[in-house]
C-alpha cells in the first residue's frame, strides 16, 4: 500500500507520439508543476492544477488500460520528489517506463530500469542556463536525449552538444525534433543528412494525428 501522494495533471492512454517508442500504445502520467518556462513550451496547462492522487490510485488506474508502456512525464515530474517512489512501484509491478525529464533536475536516484529521456534545452528555449549536465553521466545505452530545436543556431548548438559528450556514443538514441512553431521539419532533416549526425530525426506523431488537443 502507497498512501504518498502526487499532484497529478491528467492520466491517459494514446500512442507515443515521441522518442524511440513512438507509435506503441502507452499511458501517460502527467505530474503538474514545473520550474523552467521554455519560450515553447506545448504543456503549459501542466504548471498549476490538477488533482493529488495517491500512488496506489494511480497505480490502479494505469493498470486498467492493460498497456506495456507507461511513460512518466510533465511538467517536470522529478519536480515532486514521491516521482521517484512511483516510478519504482510501476517498474515494480512490471510496465516498462519511461521518463521525460527538463534535465534541470537531478537524476541520480531514479530508479535503474527506468528508460530516462532527458532533454539538453537549446538557447532558443530561454532555458539552456538550467541544464544540468552532470546528469548524462546518469545515462546509459537504454535511454536517450532529447534537443528541440527552434532555428538553425539552435541546431548548431546541438550538434556540438551530442560531439562534446560523445552522446551517441552513450545512449541508445539522440532525438532531434523540431518546435512546432519554428523551423520547418524538411529543413531540419536536410541539415541532419547533410551534417551525417547520428540521431533520429522525430516530429511529434501525436500532432500529426490529433493537433494541439490535450488527452491524446
Ligand atoms: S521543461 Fe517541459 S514542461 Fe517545463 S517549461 Fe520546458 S517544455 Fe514546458
Amino acid at each position: 500500500m502507497f498512501s504518498e501522494s502526487l499532484r497529478i495533471s491528467e492520466i491517459f492512454y494514446s500512442l507515443q507520439g515521441e522518442s524511440r517508442t513512438s507509435g506503441l500504445p502507452t499511458v501517460f502520467v502527467r505530474l503538474t508543476g514545473c520550474p523552467l518556462r521554455c519560450n515553447w513550451c506545448d504543456t503549459e496547462y501542466s504548471f498549476s492544477g490538477g488533482e493529488r492522487r495517491t500512488i496506489d490510485s494511480i497505480l490502479q488506474q494505469v493498470a486498467g488500460y492493460g498497456a506495456k508502456y507507461v511513460c512518466v512525464t510533465g511538467g517536470e515530474p522529478l519536480a515532486q520528489p514521491d516521482c521517484l517512489l512511483l516510478l519504482k512501484c510501476l517498474a515494480d509491478a512490471g510496465y516498462e517506463v519511461s521518463l521525460e525529464t527538463s534535465g534541470a533536475l537531478d537524476l541520480a536516484e531514479v530508479d535503474a530500469r527506468i528508460v530516462k529521456v532527458m532533454d539538453l534545452k537549446a538557447p532558443g528555449s530561454g532555458e539552456s542556463g538550467k541544464n544540468l549536465y552532470q546528469n548524462i553521466q546518469h545515462l546509459d545505452h537504454k535511454d536517450q536525449v532529447k534537443f528541440v530545436i527552434a532555428d538553425r543556431a539552435d541546431y548548431d548548438w546541438s550538434a556540438s552538444k551530442l560531439i562534446e559528450y560523445d552522446l551517441a556514443g552513450k545512449v541508445s538514441d539522440v532525438l532531434f525534433s523540431p518546435v512546432s512553431t519554428g523551423v520547418e521539419p524538411a529543413e531540419l532533416a536536410e541539415w541532419i543528412l547533410a551534417d551525417r549526425l547520428p540521431v533520429r530525426f522525430q516530429i511529434q506523431l501525436h500532432r500529426v494525428i490529433w493537433g494541439d488537443k490535450t488527452g491524446v
